[in-house]
């Protein structure tokens, strides 16, 4: 038969799993010889069996029966001795941490018998009834299901009753009547008694325990950090140790460092004549743990012993529960303690600046989600403050702006030196200037991965989206949240991208001193700055660690050099589409509407220099480094003004009785012509390269032109020419035959050989399949991640990110968007057999990828695990990204997955 029920001296930290965490931590504080009042755990083995077929398994009853044997000999007390009544805690406690998502019932063992027994063995009546109606709660609660208002609220009505603000002035008769008053609670609420026999009170909380990891806030706890349903927890059954025995007794919680900043020191809360949860449920206010040292020297001297026992035994950061009852310390739970982003990684270079731990071990203990919340601005505080809104937390850091309601107004203010926040329902491309100009982006629709949020975290932008509660009204310039306030043009207001919160005026802003030094590119000045010097210290160490190069994906020469700044070796994606927008439109409309071959020839001869002169740009910003350039991809009529926008003014012009527009009329014409359904499946990427003659022979002189500029100017140039959206080999070689033909022809005119090479994206499903035949034409593959997995799924992301996918998470088909980590299955398997295909035919084939995928770490990872040669992300990414790529080259065992969720 399994072994259900494990001693605390039979486990250990190594066994949280069939433990749970809390099970581990008291076995191993056991082993260590701390002081932790005796106890034994039930599995979670146990839990999912009972959870399974609804009862307990077998011979679980026996087990129980002989460890509680044990423990009441240990404890020189018995389980419902009416002399010297032995209590019990009854304690939740899953492998991963779910802070109060689950239960616990104290006290357990106290009835109108033993109460007395308690009151007798040195407590006192007053501690014996203030325990009892701690454990009637609890029961009533937990094991029995009844809302705990109702015991509150006979609590506060004997507190006004009394004239009483605070429980500790309750007298001994006080509480004993309100025993009387919670019993007669249960007994209407529930419809039973409570129970005067332990054994039952006991089994039933145990039930009740296992019962309570299905509860509706536990599950939503476990979607939302993506803990599997399945783990059960275990149950923790142990020795009540009390805090609330009078004046020299208290409970507290302790840190071994800051877990807001990683410094070193004493933290805590401690609060005196308290028992369990009152610590954190702020009944009362705490005391911090600094003063226990003044109430109880001997226990403080005692707990900062054992704190520094435990930070060198766990080599982390820890926390724990303790209480002290009457002058005796008890340890009651330790865990490796969850700290923020900067704590994270000042603990992980302090502990390897002490020895504790090693580079790489450090490195574990750090994530590139972390490193990027380290690069934004933050507010010092805006907790205290109500919000105007709640929205989507998209993208973190703090943003101080007047509000604007369109893209061009931002621009305008922005110029003139003022800060604003752009706040639109959604936004689109044509918002980008907007965006750019602008500190955040505030919307009303959309989710983490809508247009908003992805462009603002690739711009290190601050971004709160789907502020639901918010009526944006951009016609009449303003905003109105659902109690009335308006917030017009111009109101200052300030957005927290971390918290996902908006608030009306100004609150105290705090700048990342991280990514002022990685702007810089050097620690310099700022080495003073412990936190930039953990961050540089790990950043080198992962950089000498990866496989993987880490490239950036920009468009224009700025960002290619703070790209570099950043550590990126090379660009993986620089789009084209850009440089056909703002006063080039008109070109790209000549081009379009061009009656005739010499018209087409004469607009596409005008945008030449203009775009060698970007390409110049962009390939002197990344001297010496490679540079991947893609040709055009969107359809063409994204270029051209929307077909509404063109039938309405032309309607307006006619109402008027005006003659509208001839140039309008031939736009109009050309829009509906060129009108797709689905234009994310039409016209577009090589197909416009096979169909629109001349444009993309213009894209490559002008960079091949460019090449030669930048070598006749002493430069290293390295491009590389990538054709967007191939599905087969046929249409790759096409394009190359025609790009290899310009290439000769400026080589020719020139004299230099700019022999550039020449790759695809793989990002079409065909694509991915036919690989080994592609890279026959193909020199180097890059994912399109973003349209593969769009391509993969069938799903169009801008449609369904609002209309299913919260349904589609809720509903568990996928934990997180496909569209933000990478969906391995699908998607991941397209990548690979692309890859060993691809190499198959030419062996060395350089592949990496270029979507959004590339700054996301889970993903990464899985990059690293495929055999790529390089990610490639936004600018901002590439310190989260080098240090993933370098995480990814830990084994398992050094990475601490799990313990610190
Ligand atoms: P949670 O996981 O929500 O922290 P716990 O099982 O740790 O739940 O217990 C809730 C509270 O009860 C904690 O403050 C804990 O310290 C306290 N507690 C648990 N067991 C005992 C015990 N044996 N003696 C005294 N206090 C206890
Ligand atoms: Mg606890
Ligand atoms: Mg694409």
């Amino acid at each position: 038969m399994a072994k259900n029920i494990y001693d605390f001296d039979e486990g250990g930290r190594e066994m949280a799993g069939l433990l749970g965490g809390k099970g581990a931590g008291l076995a191993e504080m056991t082993r260590m010889g701390l002081p932790v009042p005796p106890g034994f755990t039930v599995t979670t083995e146990a839990c999912r069996s009972y959870l399974l077929t609804g009862a307990e398994p077998a011979g679980l009853r026996d087990e129980l029966e002989r460890h509680l044997s044990v423990l009441e000999r240990a404890a020189g007390r018995r389980l419902g001795d009416p002399h010297a009544p032995l209590l019990l805690s009854v304690r939740s406690g899953a492998r991963f941490s779910m802070p109060g998502m689950m239960e616990t019932v104290l006290d357990i063992g106290l009835t109108d018998a033993t109460v007395h027994g308690l009151a007798g063995t040195g407590g006192g009546k007053r501690f014996a009834y203030d325990s009892y109606r701690r454990l009637l709660q609890m029961y009533g609660s937990t094991v029995l299901g009844l809302h705990r208002g109702l015991f509150e609220s006979a609590l506060t009505r004997l507190k006004t009753a009394r004239g009483l603000a605070d429980d500790r002035a309750l007298t001994a008769d006080d509480l004993a009547d309100l025993v009387e008053v919670y019993k007669a609670v249960i007994r209407s609420a529930a419809g039973e008694d409570f129970p005067q026999d332990p054994r039952e009170q006991l089994h039933r909380s145990v039930q009740a325990v296992f019962h309570s990891w299905n509860s509706e806030r536990a599950r939503l706890y476990r979607r939302r950090e993506h803990i599997p349903d399945d783990l059960g927890t275990a149950v923790n059954i142990q020795m009540m140790v009390f805090g609330n025995h009078g004046p020299r007794s208290g409970t507290g919680v302790a840190f071994t460092r800051d877990p807001a900043t990683g410094r070193p020191g004493v933290y805590g809360d401690y609060l005196a004549g308290a028992q369990g949860e009152d610590v954190v449920s702020g009944v009362r206010d705490a005391l911090p743990l600094a003063e226990l040292e003044q109430l109880d020297p001997a226990a403080y001297r005692a707990l900062r012993g054992y704190l520094a026992l435990l930070e060198t035994h766990y080599r982390d950061l820890c926390d724990v529960e303790f209480t002290v009852d009457d002058g005796t310390l008890w340890m009651l739970q330790t865990r490796i303690g969850k700290r923020t982003a900067e704590a994270a990684f000042r603990i992980a270079a302090q502990l390897a600046d002490e020895g504790l731990i090693t580079q790489d071990e450090a490195l574990a203990r750090v994530t590139g989600e972390q490193l990027g919340r380290l690069l934004f601005p933050r507010f010092a505080d805006s907790t205290g403050r109500r919000p105007l809104a709640h929205g989507v937390p998209a993208s973190p850091g703090a943003a101080i702006g007047a509000a604007v309601f369109d893209s061009a107004e931002a621009v305008r203010r922005a110029a003139a030196g003022e800060k604003v926040v752009l706040i639109r329902r959604e936004t689109t491309p044509d918002d980008l200037p907007g965006m750019v100009a602008a500190q955040a982006v505030l919307t009303s629709r959309g989710g983490k991965t809508s247009h908003a949020a992805v462009v603002a975290r690739g711009m290190g932008k601050v971004c709160v989206c789907g502020a639901e509660q918010l009526t944006v009204d951009p016609a009449g310039r303003r905003f109105t949240t659902p109690d009335g306030t308006v917030v017009a043009e111009g109101d200052v207001i300030s957005v927290d991208g971390t918290a996902g919160t908006v608030h009306l005026g100004v609150l105290t802003l705090r700048t990342s001193p991280v990514a002022a030094y990685l702007e810089s590119g050097d620690a310099g000045d700022l080495v003073g700055d412990d936190l930039v010097r953990a961050v540089d210290r790990l950043l080198h160490h992962a950089d000498g660690l990866r496989r993987m190069e880490v490239r950036a994906n920009a468009d224009t020469p700025e960002d290619a050099a703070r790209a570099r700044r950043f550590g990126a070796q090379g660009i993986g994606l620089c789009r084209t589409e850009h440089m056909f927008l703002g006063e080039r439109r008109r070109l790209v409309e000549a081009m379009i509407l061009a009656r005739s071959d010499t018209e087409r020839r004469q607009a596409l001869k005008a945008l030449l220099p203009l775009q060698r002169a970007d390409f110049t740009g962009i390939l002197a910003a990344m001297d010496g480094l490679p540079v991947t350039i893609r040709l055009l991809d969107p359809p063409l009529h994204e270029f051209l003004p929307d077909r509404t926008a063109l039938t309405a003014r032309l309607a307006a012009a006619e109402a008027r009785g005006e003659t509208p527009e001839p140039h309008d009329r031939e736009l109009l014409a050309a829009v509906e012509s060129m009108h797709e359904v689905n234009p994310m499946l039409g016209l577009r990427g090589v197909r416009l390269a096979l169909v629109a003659p001349g444009l993309i022979a213009m894209q490559v002189r002008a960079l091949a032109e460019a090449v030669v500029d930048r070598r006749r100017a002493g430069g290293d140039p390295h491009a590389e020419i990538m054709v967007p959206l191939v599905a087969s080999a046929t249409e790759l070689r096409l394009v190359k035959t025609e790009i290899k033909q310009v290439l000769a022809e400026v080589s020719t005119a020139t004299g230099t050989d700019v022999d550039l090479s020449v790759g695809t994206m793989i990002e079409l499903p065909r694509a991915a399949l036919t690989a080994g035949r592609i890279a026959e034409e193909a020199e180097f593959f890059s994912y399109g991640t973003n349209d593969l997995t769009q391509t993969v799924w069938g799903m169009s992301r801008d449609d369904v990110e609002a209309e299913f996918f919260p349904a589609y998470l809720a509903q568990g088909v996928f934990d997180t968007s496909p569209f933000e980590t990478l969906d391995r299955d699908g998607v991941g398997r397209m990548v690979r057999i692309a890859t060993a295909e691809g190499r198959e035919t030419r062996p060395g084939l350089v592949t990496g990828v270029c979507g959004e995928h590339g700054g996301d770490p889970a993903s990464v990872r899985f990059f690293d695990r495929a055999g790529l040669d390089y990610v490639s992300c936004s600018p901002f990414r590439v310190p989260v990204a080098r240090l993933e790529a370098a995480r990814a080259r830990l084994d398992d065992a050094h990475r601490h997955t799990g313990d610190t969720r």
